[in-house]
């Protein structure tokens, strides 16, 4: 078993002498396709991949639910499938456990499931040196598009970012299965799409900021992060009650599309900021990354990031949106109390720390990161009691 060099887009997009420009780079999966029912066309898909042995990573769960029906739809195809069981954390030592697994047997890597199984799904398929689908059961995050992967620690923790030179060569979205799943993944979904037009713009308006491949965001990558913004406003509320009712309905088409595809476009291509740096670090809190959803976190981020930018209108209009869909909206609703020294140290110090935190497009330091967590707080805390707390504790309570 041999195990690639890790691999840095930097030494492939960055050039060695200071006077080049930086280039412009925008990065996507080969086919992103989208509908109810559409898991069970998988087979006739998988043939554009040309491969006869997939190994499918899937929980317990998924293996009951979806399994069935993928592994007719590549029996049809004449495709074998390995079924290898996905034990629930993104860690190094799961990913080295299949690849030891699956070394020489299979030709394609399936992943089937939230984001923590889709990003070890691109982690081992880099390692086997084989293209990896992605079959995402759940609305919650911008995972299945992008070529990079978010390791964790196994106890949850946020460990590191690994990027893969190769995107999904597919990526399949039964929206009949995302909208089976419960109502918070979706708003999770939509919280970690939010950030994405706001991440996007501090990018681009920095002339050094740089997108996930350490290369200059591209406009398309911006438009992108523009139009899921404005669909999540549009639609954002009508979705999660579609979801509510287990409907397919266009509004939840468009939220999916912007969840999955617009939200990890956008993010992949225009680059992250602020907003993530307080997601990532929110993991490192006692507690948190056990009870919320990564969305969860990015959607306070989010917050502080528009705080930060002295945004005080488009905070609260998006803190209005959160409250709406049930998100969090202050650190409180994140089981943070801002009086807690020690808390509130960490989350300054890890998002100064946070390598992205150097895509906003001013100097960012500890005294305006406090300040902007405590605005964050009370203009939650008013949108909160403007808007009311019942789609969240509705959320949180199911
Ligand atoms: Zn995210």
């Amino acid at each position: 078993m041999q195990t690639p060099e890790p691999y840095q887009p930097a030494s492939i997009y960055v050039s060695n002498t200071a006077d080049a420009v930086t280039p412009r780079v925008f990065i996507a999966p080969q086919r992103y396709i989208q509908g109810p029912g559409v898991i069970d066309r998988i087979g006739r898909y998988l043939t554009l991949v040309n491969v006869r042995r997939v190994a499918i990573l899937i929980s317990d769960r998924g293996r009951a639910s979806e399994g069935p029906r993928i592994l007719s739809s590549l029996e049809s195809e004449n495709m074998e499938a390995v079924l290898c069981r996905f034990g629930g954390e993104t860690s190094l030592e799961e990913i080295e456990l299949h690849q030891a697994e699956l070394d020489g047997r299979v030709d394609c890597l399936m992943a089937v499931g939230g984001g923590k199984c889709v990003d070890a799904g691109k982690s081992i398929a880099f390692r086997l040196g084989i293209p990896v689908v992605i079959v995402p059961t759940l609305a919650s995050n911008d995972a299945p598009c992008s070529a990079a992967s978010v390791l964790y620690f196994p106890s949850g923790v946020y460990s590191h970012f690994e990027s893969v030179p190769q995107s999904p060569a597919l990526v399949v979205v039964d929206t009949g299965i995302v909208a089976a799943a419960p109502e918070r993944y979706l708003a999770a979904g939509m919280g970690d799409a939010m950030a994405t037009w706001y991440e996007a713009q501090a990018c681009l308006k920095n002339p050094n900021g740089v997108n996930m491949l350490s290369a200059r965001p591209t406009l398309a990558s911006t438009a992108i992060g523009e139009i899921c913004a404005h669909t999540l406003f549009e639609h954002g509320v009508a979705a999660a009650s579609a979801v509510r009712d287990r409907n397919v309905d266009a509004p939840l088409e468009a939220v999916v599309e912007a969840n999955t595809l617009l939200s990890g476009l956008g993010f992949e291509s225009g680059g992250i900021a602020v907003a993530h740096g307080v997601a990532q670090t929110c993991t490192s809190l006692p507690g948190i990354p056990e009870r919320y959803h990564h969305g969860e976190m990015v959607a306070i981020g989010t917050l502080v990031q528009l705080a930060l930018e002295e945004r005080r209108d488009e905070t609260a209009r998006v803190a209005r949106f959160f409250a709406h869909v049930g998100l969090p909206v202050h650190l409180g609703q994140l089981s943070v109390d801002t009086s807690d020294t020690a808390a509130m140290d960490t989350l300054v110090e890890g998002t100064l720390e946070w390598p992205f935190t150097a895509n906003m497009p001013f100097d960012v330091d500890a005294s305006m990161l406090r300040r902007a967590l405590l605005e964050v707080q009370e203009i939650g805390e008013s949108v909160a009691s403007e808007v009311g707390d019942t789609a969240y504790r509705r959320l949180q309570d199911g």
